[in-house]
């Protein structure tokens, strides 16, 4: 079978590769799409190999089909579609212990420390992988992990109805951010640089903002009459991010910190102190988010498929990198990974 074999950094092969059989409590996956994430961007500059062991299959945003299970799997069964939710735990260490599992502080991620979905067939402990509907297309499937991610944070940050929200960054997390956080009743506002994004965004009917230009506190002034946001999603892991999301908030309002900082910004702790402000940490996601991202999904309620930029074959990821690096027209690209193409006639959406 085909697989995208990263051999060290800047080096991708896509050749041939052994299906794993499932052991005990494994599923064996075809793949049928894959999102290329930051995360793989990063991983293909080389910035990672502290974590993977070469050579190494990324991937970790997928939608397939169970092709076979191992002894004691009960969850799922040949031919179920599924999305894995690429976590696996220790069960043992003082995070798992105090009900954390998916901080686990000895956490191992499919697709950086395991072999993860940019391959025709993976091989994942069963407890990772969860049925979708009918009604939810695998392309869609593949948007699964991402949007768990944006539902953990809505989570995190428990935005309300009503609510006035402001997203720093307006990628493809930050997108799903605004998308969860409107579906849940509150109004947003997204603070992006891209014009190709800005016209997604707006098309969508999210309200943007350029900080380059216009003042984004100000005009979060002008939205609240002068009290500030309820809440604040910080996504652009920048310093600029870090500056700003200390103004915009009205006095006790919450700032989720989702982008990962490499260096620590400044970050204006006057300014907490002042307003009585709230910090969230929110990274990954729970279970529950994961059906929550199914459920959401499958309801039809969010646009996804806008977010679906292209779709490119398993030996042109290279290409993809090269397009998400590009700063152009794109949010969101898929790999068909060679399953795809069969089911495609009868896909629903
Ligand atoms: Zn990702
Ligand atoms: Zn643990």
């Amino acid at each position: 079978m085909k697989a995208a074999i990263y051999e060290g950094s800047h080096t991708i092969r896509v050749g041939e590769c052994v299906p794993v059989e499932p052991g005990p409590d494994e599923v064996r996956i075809s793949v049928a799409y894959a999102g290329i994430c930051g995360t793989d961007l990063h991983l293909y500059h080389g910035r990672m190999d502290h974590r993977v062991t070469l050579p190494h299959v990324m991937g970790h945003e997928m939608a397939g089909i169970v092709e076979s299970v191992g002894s004691g799997v009960t969850n799922v069964a040949a031919g179920d579609r599924v999305v894995v939710m690429p976590l696996i735990s220790c069960g043992s260490c003082p995070a798992c212990l105090a009900g954390h599992g998916h901080i686990c502080q000895r956490l191992k991620f499919i697709g950086i420390e395991t072999p993860g979905a940019f391959q025709a067939s993976m091989t994942v402990p069963a407890h990772t992988v969860l049925p979708i509907p009918d009604s939810l297309s695998l392309k869609l499937g593949a948007m699964i992990e991402p949007l768990a991610v944006a539902c953990h944070d809505v989570r995190i940050g428990d935005v309300r109805s009503g609510e006035r929200a402001v997203v720093l960054g307006g990628g493809p997390i930050g997108t799903l951010i605004a998308m969860v956080a409107k579906a849940k009743g509150a109004n947003v506002l997204v603070s992006e640089l891209n014009p190709y994004r800005i016209r997604l965004l707006e098309e969508m009917g999210i309200e943007t903002i350029n900080p380059k230009e216009a003042d984004v506190a100000e005009r979060v002034d002008r939205l609240t009459g002068g009290a500030g946001c309820d809440i604040v999603f910080e996504v652009t892991s920048s310093p600029a991010g870090a500056r700003l999301m200390t103004q915009l908030p009205r006095t006790r309002g919450r700032i989720v910190v989702v982008g990962i900082f490499g260096d620590p910004p400044p970050v204006d702790l006057h300014r907490f102190f002042w307003r009585e402000l709230k910090l969230f940490g929110a990274r990954v996601y729970e279970k529950e988010d994961f059906e929550q991202a199914i459920a959401w999904a499958a309801s039809g309620e969010l646009p996804l498929d806008r977010l679906i930029s292209d779709i490119y074959p398993l030996d042109r990821l290279e290409e993809g990198f090269r397009q998400m690096e590009s700063g152009g027209g794109v949010m969101k690209i898929l790999l068909d990974c060679g399953f795809a193409a069969a089911e495609r006639d009868s896909e629903v959406g």
